[in-house]
């Protein structure tokens, strides 16, 4: 049995950060792990913005609530978990994942979570762990499962090297400039062929003796 492991923003749904700027209209919101790849720095500097624009979790969520998953993405998944076992790891929050996770027919996700006070300002977020994409990749290789990950972004790339086949969907030209090694797709058609293609290469891999 194999793992499809994938990334949630960018692949399944837009970037939550990004939208939600554009509908403040506060630019400096949009920046993404794919601007910045220190993760810590980026949700410091988010978590200062939304405290200087006064801006709480329900006005996030608000937003979140009316964006939908990319489109075509809820058949993906079906189609997906059809065929394979699908685990969702995403860098995004349980509190801001959940109305878009409705939408794809609750996959299972692992992600972090938000702090926020009585007020219902975000103070702080906790990660699970640092690296969770791929030491989640780790483990079901401990457990014996064939990995296959897609994601978009820098923040992937760690899973991508992890699993048994890595594949990216959409991603920007510098971050493909950096990973060439990982084949690269546009839509969902192209990512189930090579899902398909990885799934058939790490198979005959493992009968090898
Ligand atoms: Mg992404």
């Amino acid at each position: 049995m194999q793992i499809v492991c994938l990334d949630l923003e960018g692949v399944l749904v837009p970037e939550i950060w990004i939208e939600f700027s554009k509908r403040t209209a506060i630019p400096e919101l949009s920046r993404t792990t794919r601007d910045e790849p220190d993760y810590d720095k980026l949700m410091r500097g988010r978590i200062e913005i939304l405290e200087r624009n006064k801006l709480k979790l329900s006005d996030i969520q608000a937003v979140i609530a009316q964006m939908g998953p990319l489109p075509g993405a809820p058949e993906f998944v079906a189609w997906l978990r059809e065929r394979f076992q699908v685990v969702i790891l995403s860098d995004t929050f349980y509190e801001f994942a959940m109305p878009l996770m409705r939408q794809l027919g609750w996959p299972t996700l692992f992600c972090h979570r938000l702090e926020a006070d009585a007020s219902g300002r975000v103070v702080n977020y906790h990660l699970r762990m640092p690296d969770q994409k791929r030491a989640s990749v780790a483990a079901f290789k401990a457990i014996n499962f064939r990995t296959i990950a897609a994601g978009d972004s820098y923040n992937d790339t760690s899973m991508l090297k992890e699993a048994d086949a890595g594949i990216f969907f959409r991603p920007p030209v510098n971050v493909i400039a950096k990973f060439p090694q990982f084949p690269v797709t546009r839509d969902y058609g192209e990512l189930q062929a090579a899902i398909l293609e990885a799934s058939a290469r790490i198979a005959e891999v493992a009968e090898t003796p």
